[in-house]
Parts: C-alpha cells; structure tokens; sequence
C-alpha cells in the first residue's frame, strides 16, 4: 500500500505537491469513488486510480542519462517543431527531463518518467553540484575568477559560492577553457556569471551531474542509470 499522492507524482502526472492539490479538489478518483483524504493508501497495481477521470497507468519508473547535443530543446516538445531531448528515445515510457540544458549546451541531463525523484532532485535544498566546462572569451584574471568563486550579483540575486577551476588559455585564438560547479539552478546561470565578468561563454557542456558523469557517452546517446546510481541519488 502506499500514499495516493506519491503513486499520482510517481506515475508522472503531477509533482506531489500538485497531486495532493488534484486530491483535496475532489479531482481523483481510487475505483469509481472521490478521495480528497491526503495519504489515502491505495494498492497501485490494483486499485484504479484516475485524475479527471483519466486513468493514470502507473509505469514503471526509468531513469536515464543523455549526452544531449547542442542544438536541441530541453523539453517533451515544441511548438516550432525543433528537435527535444525525448525524441532521443522510444516513446515506450513518457519521460522528461529533470531540469534543463539550454539550446546551445551539450552535456549531461537526466531523463525519467518519476515525477517524485525529478522534484526531489530539482528542488533548490537539494544541492546536486553540477560541473560545466566552459570555453569563454578572453582569459579571465585570478580576481574576476575570485568574483565567481566567491558569489556574484546577477538581476535575480547573488549566486552561492562556485568552485572555479582555470584549465587553460589560448592567446591565438583569445579563447579559455574553464570549469565551474555550481548547484542551484537559476536560467542560464554559468552565461550569466560568465558575461557578469566580462567573458561571454562561447560553448558550454555539462560534465557531471553529482557524482554521475558522460563516461562511456558520445554525444546523442543514452543510458540507463543503474539501480545503485538511482538510490545514491534519491
Ligand atoms: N547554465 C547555463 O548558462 N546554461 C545551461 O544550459 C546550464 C547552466
């Protein structure tokens, strides 16, 4: 048995807060009868479960990393018809992904069908450290490195400390490459940071994804997270 909003959030349909809202409106329904008791338990497999009315069939929860190419939209779809991070697997399981890469950034995104894990992992007390290798314009100085390191003021607030690690510079081209881990998630926060000193991002990839990495990944391709990476995430 387990509680009806966690089976409602595990099944995708909503985020657990939202499911417990779908509950208290009298939206859901466990075998023909409303529940707007939070915590009703209910037996998955076996009790019916709809929202609006529309049952929802309880998938078994999957989790996968992509090397998500440049080029494509973090999202389920698209309204202009561009290429989104979904359309790299069977449309077996309804996936999404867990936050987002913008446009034009490359690298590691976590994809699910687990509403519950994708909140839990997405919810800013949950500080996941995510590592970006960044090329950027120009060579920045130990000073300007400090600024990101130690917080820096952007127009939705100052970010939280960053470790920023200076690989190497290319005076020919007047390029550098450098790497930075944050864990919050405000849009587009390492260009932000980044433009904020004066050095425009010119490519960005995401690395790691706490302690997960591309290992084994080309770009465009996925795998399964395995049962252990799962838990230590959770
Ligand atoms: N920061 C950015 O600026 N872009 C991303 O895609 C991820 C983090």
């Amino acid at each position: 048995m387990e509680r009806l909003q966690k089976v409602i959030a595990q099944a995708g349909v909503a985020s657990r807060r939202k499911a417990e809202e779908l509950i208290s409106e009298g939206r859901v329904t466990v075998n023909g009868e409303v529940v707007t008791e939070l915590g009703t338990k209910v037996t998955p497999r076996k009790d019916k479960i709809e929202v609006d009315r529309v049952p929802i069939d309880r998938e078994e929860p999957v989790y996968y990393i992509l090397y998500k190419p440049t080029g494509v939209i973090s999202s389920v779809s698209d309204d202009k018809g561009r290429k989104v991070v979904t359309d790299f697997f069977s449309n077996e399981f309804r996936l999404f992904p867990v936050g987002r890469l913008d446009y034009d950034t490359s690298g590691l995104l976590l994809l699910t069908n687990d509403g519950e894990f994708a909140n839990i992992l997405m919810h800013p007390k949950y500080k996941v450290t995510k590592m970006y290798v960044a090329k950027v314009q120009g060579v920045p100085s130990r000073e300007k490195l400090k600024l990101l390191e130690r917080g820096i003021m952007l127009e939705d607030g100052k970010t939280a400390p960053a470790r920023v690690k200076f690989v190497s510079g290319n005076p020919k081209t007047g390029t550098s490459i450098i790497e930075i881990s944050i864990h919050e998630g405000k849009n587009r926060q390492v260009r932000r940071m980044f433009e904020a000193i004066g050095h425009p991002v010119l490519k960005l990839k995401r690395e790691m994804y706490g302690f997960l990495t591309l290992k084994g990944l080309n770009t465009g391709e996925a795998r399964e997270l395995r049962p252990h990476e799962v838990k230590q995430l959770r």
